[in-house]
């Protein structure tokens, strides 16, 4: 598996991360740190969804809550940005959208798309995921339960010109997931040190998840 991209070392790099964050945790911190590094991505922005397509369902947080807790939790890294791209935009908001818009802002950039492993799996599902893989390229950062081999194996074999273009990167391992802090809170258990004790504090002043 390779985890750099020779082809395109000329071109100045950024990376993008794109979640609910709802809350931002350090599983997507630790994920987009070690892309930033591994792949020498100039900056890394964050980019809080407005609708998320696939979660309907649940009730989530305002876009200006977590639009804030990814703020607090990014101001001590002068390579990490956040962009309100998504949450300002009205309806369902859709990747491929948002991946064509920062392309022509960016368009001095090639860009990267950092996913975890069950995202990164996913890819095909995602609305126009082959117009996504020709703006982008992927990165896919390892999360407990979620093995991306199977599906890399695949991918080599079956679609070997968009493989060159899908990274998988093995980060420390943090079994965090916003679900679970969120349920932590609901239940009155402690979520310190699952991220940044800004956000903590954000939680608790404005008493979400409850
Ligand atoms: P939820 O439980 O609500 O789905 P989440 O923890 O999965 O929340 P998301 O906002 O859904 O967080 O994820 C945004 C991106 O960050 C996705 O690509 C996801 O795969 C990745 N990600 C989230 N948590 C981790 C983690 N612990 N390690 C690596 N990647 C992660
Ligand atoms: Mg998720």
């Amino acid at each position: 598996m390779r985890q750099t991209n020779q082809k395109s070392l000329n071109h100045k790099r950024l990376g993008i991360m794109g979640g609910t964050f709802d809350p931002i945790h350090y599983g997507h911190l630790v994920a987009a740190e070690m892309a930033r590094y591994e792949f020498n991505l100039e900056k890394v922005i964050f980019i809080p969804t407005g609708v998320p397509p696939h979660k309907i369902e649940r009730k989530i947080t305002s876009s200006e809550f977590r639009y804030q807790m990814v703020s607090l939790a990014i101001e001590d890294n002068a390579f990490f940005d956040v962009s309100r791209i998504e949450i300002e935009r009205t309806g369902l908001t859709y990747t491929v959208d948002t991946i064509r818009l920062m392309q022509q802002e960016y368009h001095e950039y090639e860009l990267y798309f950092i996913t975890g492993a069950d995202a990164f799996r996913e890819i095909f599902t995602w609305r126009k995921a082959n117009e996504i893989l020709e703006l982008t390229q992927f990165i896919g950062a390892s999360r407990p339960g979620f093995d991306a081999r199977v599906f890399l194996n695949q991918l080599q074999q079956e679609l070997p010109e968009l493989y060159e273009r899908m990274h998988f990167l093995e980060v420390p391992a943090l079994a965090i997931s916003s679900t679970d802090i969120r349920s932590r809170v609901k239940k009155g258990q402690s979520i310190r040190y699952l991220l940044p004790e800004p956000v903590r504090i954000f939680i608790e002043e404005k008493r979400l998840y409850r």
